[in-house]
């Protein structure tokens, strides 16, 4: 386990445009603003949506996209350094008009037809990304 320890920050409330990209959106806020550390949360609905899933075993990614008006039905986030620049990763669960619901990793992709995001920035030294062997993923470095 590494630990990482914070001061809170400011708490910001989004409200994505239509026709935004959740991941873009995001990113482009969080470096603007030079929010460097952060989690967040978001709930609305989407107009498509393009999600991606890793294989433990392969440590591949499968990309996939749905074509679809669903609903926001928790989404979840935050950012960190990547190569030097503030790097967002989220995941959410959407729902569909019959309750179904699907989710994974979020791509860009995602087209915000309605968004509301409580982003909690972190005052402290940000986690810093680094490739890490055993999961083939890019994983919080030192601490
Ligand atoms: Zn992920």
């Amino acid at each position: 386990m590494r630990v990482f320890r914070f001061r809170p920050g400011p708490i910001h409330l989004l409200r994505l445009d239509r026709g935004d990209d959740i991941v873009g959106a995001i990113t482009g806020y969080a470096a603007e603003q030079r929010i460097q550390a952060a989690w967040f949360t978001y709930l609305g609905a989407v107009s498509a949506a393009s999600l991606r899933y890793y294989d433990q075993v392969g440590h591949a990614y499968s990309d996939f996209t749905v074509d679809r008006h669903l609903e926001v039905l928790s989404g979840l986030g935050n950012v960190s350094l990547l190569d030097g620049a503030p790097f967002v990763h989220t995941h959410a669960a959407f729902g569909d008009d019959q309750g179904r619901s699907l989710g994974g990793h979020l791509n860009r992709g995602c087209t915000v037809f309605a968004l509301e995001v409580n982003l909690q920035e972190l005052v402290g030294e940000p986690p810093v990304r680094l490739p890490d062997e055993s999961t083939g993923l890019k994983l919080w470095g030192g601490g």
